[in-house]
């Protein structure tokens, strides 16, 4: 009988320790917010599998998309043979994405790769070299977007050189007390001394820091992204990745601020698991590479567009962006209500939708980070039956990302287990 430490050992001794795992809990099978491990040990999962499964572990619509598209075929290429369920799939994301503007789309399998080729396709459009991110940002672990990440370790120590022609620009947070002025200040100082604003391809944001911290780019500073990106013809691309799909309480982040990027970045929430990522937007600018230059002999599988076509039924059918504005209220109220019981511990509670995070912090202080304190509630969590994550600049905010499905009374005993473990800790 294999154990969670068995499999352990089986897997550091064949598995780099480079990927290495949060939890030595090895899933045995997982259904809507919970999860089981080999040992029958049951977890609420307030994770989604780092808000992947945002309509929950195995769906039965999605098992059923899957099972039928993979009787029919699985793999053929979209490059090669193209199929009606990825033309589907493009039809539905041109659809969803927000403005007005006529939009395309391009299939591939994951968040690094959305980015990547979102690069690609703003300097082919705009004959630029020079890309603008922000400190705190993650944008993957490819050679290219560890550049555009804003934080060294542990994503991109020893892995350089990176491409050159990347900058780096404050994101506007209360971590640092950088204001919206601030970080503008910063951006009209960078077309100064270090890049013509006429040389600038694109800029690439987060509207909420997902590793980063949760932090929600205040929607003013998204507006004069938008301006300065129209003034100067750049690429205003929105990474939303992690925010995307029904995570914030919109179907896109970007909607909060009423703001349409030129380009978009999704994957994760997209098909409940299955590996896709997309690039969708303005037509003019997706058009630019020219055939051939886009694409990969994975990108648009099949199943997982037909996984995807199944999430985004169920996401209008199960109401899934107004649970997730539930989910958000349920857990605000619980953890404001354990700030108010421990201020010396908790810094802010941040909270859009259901992409909700803690900042643990020393004194009551949020320039006294406690990174010690978040790594042992994280630690602890499998014990107390709960998935938990951290990020955050400095490793000390605890991010709660539930399946937008979860059952309510799931969702409390989750939350209650928490505030058992906090207490413990
Ligand atoms: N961009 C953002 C905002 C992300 O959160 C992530 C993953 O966490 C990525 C890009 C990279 O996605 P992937 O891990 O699928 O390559």
């Amino acid at each position: 009988q294999e154990t969670n430490q068995t499999w352990q050992a089986r897997k550091s001794a064949v598995v780099a320790r480079g990927q290495g795992n949060l939890y030595p809990a090895f899933v045995s099978h997982a259904k809507n917010a919970e999860i089981w491990d080999v040992e029958n040990n049951r977890y609420i999962d307030f994770a989604s599998g780092i808000a992947v499964c945002n309509t929950g572990h195995s769906h039965p619509d999605v098992i059923k998309a899957v099972t039928e598209q993979m009787t029919k075929f699985s793999h053929t290429c979209f490059m090669v043979n193209p199929y009606g369920v990825g033309v589907e799939l493009a039809e539905k994301l041109v659809q969803i994405a927000p403005g007005d503007s006529p939009k395309k789309a391009m299939l591939v399998n994951t968040g690094a790769e959305a980015v990547e080729n979102s690069i690609k396709i703003a300097r082919a459009h705009s004959k630029r070299r020079g890309i603008i991110a922000f400190n705190g940002g993650f944008h993957g672990r490819t050679n290219l977007t560890m550049a555009l990440t804003g934080k060294i370790a542990p994503y991109k120590r020893d892995f350089g050189p990176f491409p050159a022609d990347i900058y780096h620009l404050p994101f506007p947070t209360t971590l640092h007390d950088i204001s919206v002025e601030d970080s503008l200040k910063a951006l009209h100082t960078l077309f100064k001394v270090d890049i013509e604003a006429t040389d600038v391809a694109a800029i690439i944001i987060e509207p909420i820091q997902g590793e980063g911290g949760f932090y929600f780019a205040p929607v003013e500073f998204m507006l004069a992204l938008r301006k300065i990106c129209d003034d100067h013809n750049i690429v205003l691309i929105a990474d939303e990745i992690q925010t995307g799909f029904g995570r914030t309480g919109k179907m896109f982040c970007c909607e909060h601020a009423d703001v349409e990027p030129d380009l978009i970045t999704m994957a994760k929430g997209i098909a409940g698991g299955m590996p896709i990522a997309a690039v969708v937007g303005k037509t003019e600018i997706m058009d630019a590479p020219l055939p051939g230059g886009l694409g990969g002999t994975y990108g648009g599988s099949p199943v997982a567009c037909a996984a995807a076509l199944a999430v985004l039924e169920i996401i209008e059918k199960e109401q899934i962006l107004d649970r997730s504005n539930q989910i958000g209220a349920i857990f605000s109220e619980h953890l404001n209500g354990l700030k108010n019981s421990y201020p010396d511990y908790i810094g802010e509670v941040r909270q859009v939708g259901a992409m909700i995070g803690i900042e643990l912090v020393i004194d009551g202080d949020a320039n006294k980070p406690n990174p010690t304190m978040t790594m042992a509630i994280i630690s602890k969590a499998q014990e107390f039956g709960l998935i938990l994550l951290a990020c955050g600049f400095h490793g000390n905010v605890i991010r709660f990302l539930p399946p937008l499905t979860i059952e309510l009374a799931i969702l409390e005993q989750g939350i209650a287990k928490f505030k058992q473990l906090f207490q413990d800790v």
